[in-house]
């Protein structure tokens, strides 16, 4: 019993969802006689979902393994691959399939939707007790997530908000990212992770939307929006909603192209997508690399400027900083100089 409270003092010890994945797959596979625990997020653009793997740990392994940061989706196994993992997810019930070893699958959800899966290998098929005792680690895990949920995340569209960008524009921005110590090797077979770019979203013509629709679609064009944001991005990307209809990413990427692919994607996925009543919805997009020194502050007005310049010529395009500036279409100085800035 004893054991079983320290575990989970350890799983709700941090505020980290990637700590919090490890602690899980180690708890269970102390608590239980487990040939292997692993934990599957699903992520990618719909229709072309992914495996990625949160955490794993086999018996004889002493720290878990976990797929690199910011995986390339193209390189994970699709759902399919999977398909009694794929059953759970779609389900969204915990069973088992009995053979050896016997496997055991428990759905992963958050309070807004279903997001993974548990998995579980033993020798022998767990018994009643065992599988009360992980469906009980899981509603705690999963109380846990919505407790950081709560502080940390928009009510709206479920993205982070403004408050966490601010605290932790340093950790997840300037900083090179600093994989948990199971994540070394495969980071460092990443080669250089680049730098780090912000993005700044907005819809184009809102107002319209609110004007013609009322609020309420609105609202519904932003959680659409959000979702889209989520699939065009990968799992380690950061999307905030900054504020009414105006989004931020911070994400890790090789080079500029990478990164205005990126935003690319996202530009055209918005442009493809029907939203129900209103039909088509653009977003302006402005980009810029984060430089030694930014305050998020500077950066974001660097890549706001890239926006205004998107609104001001057309509208439903990708704008990068830098390149305007290269070319004399935007000038580099900032407000915090105090000069007036001509475009
Ligand atoms: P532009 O293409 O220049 O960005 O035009 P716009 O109409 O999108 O831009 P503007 O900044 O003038 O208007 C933004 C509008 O977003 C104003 C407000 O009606 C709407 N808005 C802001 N927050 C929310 C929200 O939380 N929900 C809804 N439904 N609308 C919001
Ligand atoms: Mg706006
Ligand atoms: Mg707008």
């Amino acid at each position: 019993m004893s054991r079983i409270v320290e575990h989970l003092a350890d799983l709700t010890g941090f505020r980290d969802r990637d700590v919090l994945d490890v602690t899980l797959v180690g708890a269970l596979k102390d608590l239980l006689r487990l040939q292997a625990v692993a934990i599957y997020r699903c992520v990618g653009e719909v229709g072309q979902e992914r495996w990625l793997t949160r955490a794993r740990l086999a018996a004889d392994d002493t720290t878990a393994t976990a797929d690199p940061l910011w995986a390339d989706p193209a390189t994970l196994p699709r759902l399919n691959d999977h398909p009694d993992r794929h059953a759970c997810l779609q389900r969204q019930e915990s069973f088992t399939v009995d053979g050896s070893p016997t496997m055991a699958y428990f759905p992963l959800t958050t309070d807004r939707e279903p997001v993974g899966v548990l998995e579980l290998q033993t020798l022998l098929p767990l018994s009643h007790e065992e599988v009360r005792l992980v469906c009980s680690i899981l509603r705690i895990y999963r109380n846990f997530q919505g407790l950081l949920d709560y502080s940390e995340r928009d009510t709206l569209t479920g993205l982070l908000n403004r408050k966490t960008f601010d605290e932790s524009f340093l950790r997840v921005a300037v900083q090179p990212p600093q994989p948990a110590p199971q994540q070394r090797s495969e980071a460092r077979r990443l080669g250089p992770t680049g730098g780090s770019w912000l993005g700044v979203i907005d819809i184009d013509h809102f107002k319209r939307v609110n004007d013609t629709h009322g609020h309420l679609i609105g609202d519904e064009v932003l959680l659409l929006l959000s979702r889209l944001m989520r699939t065009s991005f990968r799992f380690h990307d950061h999307l905030y909603r900054f504020g009414g209809e105006e989004f931020v990413v911070l994400m890790r990427c090789g080079s500029p192209e990478d990164a205005a692919q990126a935003f690319e994607r996202l530009r055209s996925n918005v442009e493809r997508y029907i939203f129900p009543q209103v039909g088509q919805i653009t977003v302006s997009v402005g980009f810029s690399e984060l430089r030694p020194g930014d305050s998020p502050s500077s950066a974001f007005e660097r890549a706001d400027k890239a926006v205004y310049y998107a609104k001001e010529n057309g509208r439903n395009q990708v704008a990068h900083h830098a390149e305007l500036v290269a070319t004399g279409k935007l000038s580099e100085e900032t407000h915090d100089a105090g000069d007036v800035e001509f475009f």
